[in-house]
């Protein structure tokens, strides 16, 4: 054996996933000294630049040199890619068509960058104080004093001072560096820190979830209560099962605005914070939980959606709390939804996944009533608290005067309320000031130059805003088409509107408007939350920002400033989302001591959905929509995926999405999938593609998009069918994109 052969004895070729938007993985040449295995991470190079990649697989070279594979430079010092999250990665991407390399984005995107960690460095007193004294330099010593270790910063701050103070003092010998052990990354669990007494129905749910947890192996539920039945602190007992099997534990929430209050109520009964995870947390400390994930240290994230692709070692138990909320679904990039990805990694992992809601999804509630979940229900909210009395006001004849929104009879309940010291939530999902503004000597409405869209004026900011793209302008005095003066009229309300009326109505009362337009970011969001919840406030004025989740304890009256909002815009879910919105608002009052009421202000009073929320009857309701569904072929009786064909010119885009129509329908039927004929009246199993139509918003940020839905029965492939559908209808023209978005949430 030559001696060249030798030391290639032990190299690999091995197949690495970089996190980029391509689906194939790259073949690298790994010299011995590696010795990598599937989910390592590692360094290569990629034309002129260095990547991150993740070894999804390997073979031996066979004594055979790198021949023209680039190698790999280099194993990072990271846990590995557990098999499972690289089959949850694979699946991702088949299932969304996504490329896999922007679904093992979304797991790797926390450690891609090699930034070291930097270590904690903490002072504390060394030696005498220093000749030249200074009131600054004495207000540090002072605070370092007692031999505690204190960051700069803190001491800093302690002493009112710049960090330079704290310099110099290390510099004159007064203070010294020592280094610090890492901040731990979650603080230690006790499932059995504060057990809080379950009523019947909560313990019934207890104990199906904590024994699905502790046998192990794929359980999926439904736990189905109405808002205040103390649907969390059943799930805790499944949290608190995965705790005492070892395990870790998923909680998934659909806003992060919610979890401040989650937070505590998972303190109190655990005695410390889950591991928290989503777009607010700092990068640095992002990398930390992912490493404390991986070697099992963190036992429990609750986070936002992107909290799934978390490397999880002994992952027992999932929670989607609010599972119908539609911010689950991710609308860009990988357009997955996570709640049914929630489902697939749990079977994956073999662990329990329990789906929480007061107003589940149709999808998951067929799926709890034909037995594929369990179906555990709360029927009544706990500690004997009362369901909020609900009535709706009919507009028609009871309606405010006109540019005025609340009616009569609300305001003089609203009134009432805040004399008996108790809170009122106006809530009307509109953000800024109105909807559309317009020219009333000649018509001219403003709209965003780049979408489809009426611009919003928001005047507290004194701009003009498109909620679409983001597109801002100021707001004129005098219209820009026929040069009136003060003939620009705000129509219809928003938030700040409303808040305007209510100064005038409560002129006494503390009221905060709150809507993501909250300038001060999460933190400040945070703080006016947990005032709320403290009765800082006698009015709140809110969009769905404050209807979710959220427990108000002096929050007794919910004024719905426009029911029927929702209800025309011709989605197929748009019954079932005003409903569970309503559901969710109204649910908002009586959670504390007092009993809550809900005034619904509608145009429609006799709609379904409006007299399902007012008899408190979902069952009649739920039946309805899903006969309807049934007999439409939408999910889930059938699947559903909407293409998006957008282009800078109209007629670009238009043109391929009617040639991948076409391309659609002479598609040859397979054993995956039966294709109808163009033209003719499909058969219940056959595929369907719909469209080419303008989308529903048609131009968003100077691109017009064009819109085909395709429908297929449950038995056929969706995916195989999509793939190639994209493959036989190439894009001829530069500046066309395509994006599939599989279960669509609005069509
Ligand atoms: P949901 O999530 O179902 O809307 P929560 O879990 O937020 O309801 O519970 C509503 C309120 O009821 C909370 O304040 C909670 O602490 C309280 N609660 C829950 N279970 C019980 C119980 N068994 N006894 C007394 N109070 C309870
Ligand atoms: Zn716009």
């Amino acid at each position: 054996m030559s001696g060249e052969a030798d030391t290639r004895e032990g190299a690999q070729i091995v197949e690495i996933l970089l996190p980029v938007a391509v689906d194939m993985a790259y073949s690298y040449y790994a010299p011995p000294a590696l010795r990598l295995s599937p989910g390592d991470c590692v360094e290569v190079p990629l034309a002129t630049r260095k990547s991150f990649g993740v070894v999804w697989s390997v073979a031996p070279a066979g004594g055979a040199g790198p021949g023209n594979l680039k190698s790999v430079i280099a194993k990072y010092d990271r846990p590995p890619l557990g098999e499972t999250l690289r089959g949850f990665v694979d699946w991702v991407a088949r299932w969304t068509l996504a490329p896999r390399g922007m679904a093992l984005r979304l797991a790797t995107r926390a450690v891609e960058e090699a930034a070291p960690e930097t270590p904690r460095v903490g002072y504390r007193l060394a030696g005498p104080p220093p000749e030249r004294m200074t009131a600054a330099r004495a207000r540090v010593i002072e605070a370092a004093e007692g031999g505690l270790t204190f960051s700069k910063g803190e001491l800093a701050r302690a002493a009112a001072c710049s960090n330079g103070v704290v310099d110099a003092l290390v510099d004159a010998g007064a203070l010294e560096a020592v280094a610090l052990p890492p901040e731990p990354v979650a603080g230690a669990l006790d499932p059995d820190f504060a057990r809080a007494p379950l009523e019947a129905e909560q313990l019934a749910g207890a104990e199906a979830l904590t024994s699905a947890v502790e046998q192990g192996g794929y359980r999926p539920f439904l736990l189905e209560g109405v808002t205040g039945a103390g649907k969390t602190e059943v799930y805790f007992e499944a949290v608190a099962a995965a705790l005492r099997a070892g395990g870790q534990a998923l909680v998934l929430m659909p806003e992060i605005a919610l979890t401040a209050q989650f937070l505590e109520r998972f303190a109190a009964r655990f005695g410390a914070k889950p591991a928290e995870w989503h777009s607010g947390v700092s990068e640095r400390k992002r990398a930390r939980l992912w490493r404390g994930v991986a070697m099992g240290e963190v036992k429990v994230v609750a986070g936002a959606r992107s909290a799934l692709f978390l490397p999880f070692s002994n992952l027992r138990l999932i929670v989607v709390d609010e599972e119908h909320e539609a911010a689950y679904k991710q609308e860009d990039g990988v357009a997955y939804h996570a709640r049914d990805m929630a489902v697939v990694r749990a079977r994956l992992e073999g662990a329990t996944i329990v789906l929480a809601s007061a107003t589940p999804s149709i999808e998951t509630r067929v799926n709890a009533q034909t037995g594929r979940y369990g179906y555990l229900r709360l029927t009544a909210r706990a500690n004997a608290r009362p369901m909020p009395r609900i009535e709706a006001i009919d507009m028609r004849a009871n309606g405010p005067e006109r540019g005025r929104w609340l009616a009569p009879r609300l305001v003089a309940e609203a009134q009432e309320t805040i004399a008996r010291g108790e809170q009122v939530l106006f809530f009307l999902n509109r953000r800024g000031y109105a909807p559309l503004t317009l020219c009333r000597s000649c018509g001219h409405r403003f709209r965003c130059e780049n979408c489809d869209a009426w611009l919003v004026e928001h005047r507290f900011r004194r701009a003009l805003v498109c909620h679409h793209c983001g597109h801002v302008e100021r707001r004129p005095h005098i219209c820009p088409e026929c040069e009136a003066e003060d003939s620009l009229t705000a129509c219809g309300p928003g938030v700040e509107r409303l808040a305007e009326e209510a100064a005038i109505l409560f002129p006494e009362a503390r009221t905060l408007v709150l809507s993501s337009d909250f300038p001060g970011g999460q933190e400040r969001l945070r703080r006016e939350l947990a005032e709320i919840a403290a009765g800082a406030f006698d009015i709140v004025i809110g969009t769905q920002l404050v209807a979710k989740g959220h427990n108000f304890p002096f929050l007794t009256l919910v004024g719905v400033v426009d029911a029927d909002s929702g209800l025309g815009s011709g989605d197929p879910r748009a019954a079932e989302r005003t409903f569970q919105l309503l559901n969710q608002v109204t649910g908002r009052a009586g959670r504390g001591d007092k009993p809550g009421r809900a005034l619904i202000q509608s145009w429609q009073a006799d709609h379904p959905v409006i007299r399902a929320i007012l008899s408190g009857e979902a069952e009649a309701f739920y039946a309805q929509e899903t006969r309807l569904r049934e007999r439409a072929g939408l999910p889930p009786f059938g699947r559903l995926a909407a293409l998006i064909v957008s282009a800078k010119d109209a007629g670009a885009a238009e043109t391929h999405a009617r040639a991948l129509a076409r391309a659609g329908h002479s598609l040859p039927s397979t054993d995956r999938y039966r294709v109808a004929p163009a033209g003719g009246l499909p058969e219940a199993d056959e595929i369907v593609v719909l469209g080419p139509a303008e989308a529903p918003i048609s131009l968003i940020r100077g691109r017009y998009r064009f819109r085909l839905l395709v429908k297929a029965p449950k038995s056929a492939d969706l995916q195989a069918y999509l793939r190639a559908m994209l493959a036989a209808a190439p894009k001829e023209r530069g500046g066309v994109r395509v994006a599939v978005d599989v279960d669509p949430q609005s069509f």
